[in-house]
């Protein structure tokens, strides 16, 4: 059984996202979307309540978990037994990040393998961080957010003023 993670700061979760998530879920066995918690960007939404919206939005997707995550990538994935880390590519920018973390990793822990998924066209351009900017001005986000998450996303945005 091959278990596979999806790591990712999910600030907010996006359709890009989730069309990531289901295409994974299709490749393995389980698929476990993991928010990581030691990241450098400063979040807007705490882990708990991105596990609770990215959670509301898998839940037809039986071989899917949500949880949260401290700590290195690679130790978790060995805590949950998972072999496959998941990562998406939007552009040339993300090819070379991901293949630095990619070698980093098999360098931390030669039994974790990358699989990079190409994004698909109509969310190549999506990020959690544009889509927040945008959101700031207040544009409607729902072409590129869940209907629940761009309800908490105004919210969240309304109440920093
Ligand atoms: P991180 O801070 O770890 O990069 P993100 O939430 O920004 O976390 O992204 C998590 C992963 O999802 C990354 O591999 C990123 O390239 C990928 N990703 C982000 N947006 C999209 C998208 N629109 N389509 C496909 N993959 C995406």
């Amino acid at each position: 059984m091959t278990i596979a993670v999806f790591p990712g700061s999910f600030d907010p979760i996006t359709r890009g996202h989730l069309d990531l998530i289901q295409r994974a879920s299709r490749l393995f066995d389980q698929l476990i979307v993991a928010v990581m918690v030691n990241t450098s960007k400063q979040a807007l939404f705490t882990p708990a309540e991105k596990v609770a919206m990215i959670a509301a939005e898998v839940q037809d997707l039986p071989n899917v978990q949500v949880k949260a995550a401290t700590g290195l990538t690679v130790d978790f994935m060995a805590a949950e037994q998972a072999t496959v880390l998941v990562r998406g590519l939007r552009n040339e920018q993300d090819f070379g990040y991901e293949r630095d973390i990619a070698w980093m990793n098999q360098s931390l822990n030669a039994t974790i393998e990358t699989v990079c998924l190409v994004a698909r066209p109509p969310y190549a351009y999506f990020s959690s961080s544009l889509i927040k900017e945008i959101a700031k001005m207040g544009t409607d986000i729902s072409t590129y957010v869940p209907t629940a998450v761009a309800i908490k996303l105004q919210q969240r945005l309304q109440r920093q003023g």
